[in-house]
């Protein structure tokens, strides 16, 4: 049965089609590549370039491939330029969400996965985050993924159509065979800005506040191995395909760190001092954000198979060491 991709191109999106195809699975990636790599798409996946925001693009793909299931990781994800350009991530996100969902509808696709984000809890009001905590989001970034999930819903609700949704909390880390990994440009991410100092690419790595109400000061987050989030992902498809109904699903190691312990296990992993300064709070970062996944493990039977921070930024480092410009050759 195949699966479309769509983003497949990107940092998530391409580890999921690794997997996907390692497990034998068919697949077909469409990908804008405004953000995408064509260098991180899968040699053995048909890849269609084009936009979600384009329905004769997806009608006539739907047409040509047999699509059994859809994965969508097609959206912009910074949460810094959803704040200063609101509006591109209300066209891409969720106007791009719905024509896809309109096509889906009329090409009788009726099972979807998507990326949701932590970032729709806002806030938290507990720690560790249930699914059903209250979702007020702090930037547009997460109000436009909380939209997607809504709209996902009541489209369940009116058409034959059925939807898994995943709220990621940090993915990070990179594939074992180092031929892909994290590349955004400009990147904002810490552990990517982390080895860029390693990688001689910048002099130190600002911590966003040291005053938060943590033990250390700095905001604490769940780092999940961006293979471990792939996996969730193919796990849903079966979910799906065995007449799983809609539901959503937080995706975390259950484990919080600070930024300066992220740092730490940096410096540790790479054998550079990586000077670290104190600079202003970043606008929107809550505290503190920990997923409970106790969900997914029960449904979805997930089981992520990397809990070592240490591990998971060597398997980042891996990548960036040797490709310290993304896919880019400077
Ligand atoms: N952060 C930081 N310095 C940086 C980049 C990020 O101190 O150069 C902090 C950021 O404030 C947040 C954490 O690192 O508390 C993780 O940020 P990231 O952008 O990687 O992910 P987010 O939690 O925003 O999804």
């Amino acid at each position: 049965m195949t699966v479309l991709v769509l983003g497949g191109a990107g940092y998530i999106g391409s580890h999921t089609v690794y997997e996907l195809i390692e497990k034998g699975e068919d697949v077909v990636i469409a990908d804008s590549l405004q953000t995408g790599h064509i260098e991180a798409v899968h040699p053995k996946a048909r890849f269609y370039k084009g936009d979600i925001r384009d329905i004769d693009f997806l009608d006539e793909l739907f047409k040509k491939e047999k699509i059994d299931s859809v994965i969508h990781f097609a959206a912009n994800s910074l949460v810094g330029e959803s704040m200063t350009d609101p509006l591109k991530y209300y066209d891409n996100n969720l106007y791009g969400t719905m024509v896809l969902l309109k096509s889906m509808v009329k090409n009788g696709i009726d099972k979807i996965v998507f990326s949701s984000t932590a970032a729709t809890y806002g806030e938290p009001e507990n720690i560790p985050i249930l699914e059903s905590d209250r979702k007020e989001p702090t930037n547009t970034y997460g109000e436009t993924k909380l939209a997607m999930e809504k709209m996902m819903k009541w489209v369940s609700k009116a058409h034959d159509l059925r939807f898994v949704s995943l709220r990621y909390f940090n993915a990070c880390g990179a594939h074992k065979s180092g031929k892909i990994g994290e590349a955004h440009e400009p990147e904002t991410h810490l552990i990517p800005l982390i080895l860029q100092v390693p990688n001689g690419r910048r002099e130190q790595i600002n911590i966003f506040g040291d005053d938060y109400d943590t033990p250390d000061g700095t905001c604490i987050r769940d780092y999940i191995h961006v293979t471990d989030l792939a996996q969730a992902h193919i796990l849903a498809v079966k979910y799906l395909q065995n007449g799983g109904e809609s539901d959503i699903f937080n995706l975390g190691n259950g484990v919080g760190f600070s930024v300066k312990e992220v740092i730490d296990k940096a410096r540790k992993v790479t054998g550079h001092p990586i000077p670290a300064v104190i600079s202003p709070r970043r606008a929107g970062d809550p505290a503190q954000l920990v997923a409970s996944s106790e969900k997914a493990k029960q449904i979805l039977g997930w089981k992520p198979e990397h809990y070592d921070l240490e591990k998971i930024i060597a398997s980042a480092w891996n990548w960036h060491k040797n490709h310290p410009f993304g896919f880019a050759k400077k």
